[in-house]
């Protein structure tokens, strides 16, 4: 029977944060939708796992090939959409993501083939055992807005070499991006229902987690990373969490001070600051502090702020008003509370709507939101410290652990640092760039989330890791089979004898014990 009311339709709008220009209105996927996708995924994945690693690295091969073509268009897009410097689109997206297909086409081969494990108990010496690593089957992502293509593609690639089948529920705001990239796996020849993409805002993302998928891989905030983590707990989903960070840069005394002002104005304003790994906190020896300062102050105020496609833009817009709005906040109470802006600290409606001037604050201390809480936005709040005791403290009073960086002449005094810093990620004389690095684990400890993407650690993620023992003396009984008694435990008391006493009397008596227990009568 036909109504004459229509059920709202919930939708989502991909804007150009540069100019505010509506670039295409999306439907969320409906519940019912997701379910389906996710079967159809679970139906194609053993077929995709049957082709075997070579076949999917061909596959992977080709989508290589063709987002070298696509490069410009695909880079376009991403400016567009997210506002992104196209110089950014391109190295932070395009060379990230065909360096991790690279990755994947070299070592799934290796790293995923049966490892035999030898093992060291005497008892079982007769068991051969194997490890293997098999598809969980249908992995989702939820991915956030701030890198729309290379979070989803690098991780998509990583569950793809494994043999899984990928629901992905990419950010609201940037489904485009994710659409793309869904394009052009399609166009290398991922079948359609093996990668799938599913639009839509929050909700979509909690209809997906109760859906039959083996396991999901977040990005995203910790608020949201920590209501994942209570849904996926409660019926027991295997997680892999990337959330937030507040990461400090360490400039040490012997530091190049020319290096590390331009390492950490970098780090701190590339993608306007909306990037996990970004610098978002720096402290800097007292005996060149001021220099430093002086230096990061600059050359901020040299940056063009811009639309993302004109090629002469450093910085581009944040994503939107809210983003922007917590930086304006960070900033505020900083003041209130005695932090000088030394340049920036104020938006720039003349630009366009989103648009926030690089900001270097001093003055500040660890009472102030902006050196505890994620910015996310183009602000370098700077620090002095006199010992480096007091900065590694420093640096680890935070809830967050992803990444942090060391800034020195001596590189192994840098990783001396290092190894006290709490962070899943440190850099010396470097920030943010490791994200290209394809071998390299991504993620972090504490509120910074739990396991890991990206090179080996990351595929082993997205792998169950079987044991498959087989016994090479099948036609005998074993010793701790039925039936206990006397006899049983000196046998037993004999292995142990022959493996762990430390006189060898003991053992050879051992020896002994246990081999006339081998010829003992089980049932
Ligand atoms: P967000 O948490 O708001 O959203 C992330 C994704 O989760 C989006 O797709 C969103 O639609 C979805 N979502 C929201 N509520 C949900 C729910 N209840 N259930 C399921 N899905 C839901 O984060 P954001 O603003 O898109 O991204 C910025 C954050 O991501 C920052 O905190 C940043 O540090 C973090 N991030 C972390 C990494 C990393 O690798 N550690 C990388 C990039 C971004």
């Amino acid at each position: 029977m036909a109504t004459d009311f229509q059920i709202a339709v919930r939708s989502v709008v991909s804007r150009n944060p540069a100019t505010g220009e509506t670039l295409r209105e999306i439907a969320c996927t409906p519940e019912r939708e997701i379910r389906e996708a996710v079967a159809r995924a679970r139906a194609a994945q053993p077929a995709w796992s049957d082709m075997g690693v070579r076949r999917r690295g061909a596959i992977l091969k080709n989508f290589q090939r063709l987002l070298l073509e696509r490069k410009r268009s695909v880079a376009e897009l991403i400016s567009r959409e997210a506002g992104k410097p196209y110089a950014e689109a391109l190295t932070t997206e395009i060379v990230v993501v065909l360096d991790s297909a690279r990755f994947y086409i070299e070592s799934s081969l290796a790293l995923l083939r049966d490892k035999r494990l030898p093992h060291g108990s005497l008892a079982m010496k007769a068991k051969s055992g194997r490890i293997l690593r098999q598809p969980y089957g249908v992995i989702g992502i939820i991915s956030p807005w701030n890198y729309p293509f290379s979070i989803p593609a690098t991780e998509g690639l990583c569950a793809l070499a494994a043999g899984n089948a990928v629901v992905v529920k990419p950010s609201e705001f940037t489904s485009l991006a994710a659409l793309e990239l869904a394009d052009l796996l399609h166009a290398a020849g991922v079948p359609s229902d093996v990668f799938q993409v599913l639009p839509g805002d929050g909700a979509t993302g909690a209809a997906l987690l109760n859906c039959e998928i083996d396991k999901l891989i977040f990005t995203g905030s910790v608020a949201t990373g920590k209501r994942i983590g209570e849904a996926a707990a409660a019926k027991l989903l295997p997680v892999v969490l990337e959330l937030g960070g507040k990461d400090p840069m360490l400039v040490l005394e012997d530091a190049d001070i020319e290096v590390a002002s331009s390492g950490g104005v970098w780090g701190a304003f590339v993608n306007a600051g909306q990037t996990c790994l970004s610098v978002e906190r720096c402290y800097v020896h007292r005996k060149i502090f001021d220099r430093f300062l002086e230096a990061c102050v600059q050359k901020t105020k040299q940056l063009r702020l811009g639309n993302g496609l004109d090629a002469a833009t450093d910085i581009g817009p944040m994503i939107h008003e809210r983003q922007l709005r917590i930086v304006e906040q960070h900033v505020e109470q900083a003041q209130a509370l005695g932090a000088r802006v030394l340049t920036g600290g104020k938006r720039l409606s003349e630009l366009g709507p989103n648009f926030y001037a690089p900001t270097v604050l001093s003055d500040v201390t660890h009472e102030m939101v902006v050196m505890r809480e994620e910015t996310f936005g183009p602000v370098l709040p700077i620090m002095a410290f006199d010992t480096e005791e007091e900065a590694i403290q420093l640096a680890n009073d935070s809830e967050f652990g992803l990444s942090a960086s060391v800034w020195t002449k001596d590189r192994r005094h840098g990783e001396a640092v290092a190894r006290r810093l709490a962070a899943g990620i440190v850099q010396v004389n470097d920030a943010v760039s490791c994200f290209g690095i394809s071998e390299a684990p991504h993620g972090g400890i504490k509120a910074s989330g739990i396991g890991r993407t990206h090179g080996r650690f990351g595929l082993d993620e997205m792998v169950r890791i079987k044991y498959v023992a087989s016994d090479l003396l099948p036609g005998m009984k074993k010793i701790w089979w039925y039936r206990y008694g006397t006899e049983f435990t000196n046998k037993i008391e004999g292995v142990l004898d022959l493996q762990f006493a430390t006189s060898i009397g003991k053992r050879l008596r051992g020896a002994l014990r246990s081999v006339g227990g081998l010829l003992g009568k089980q049932l």
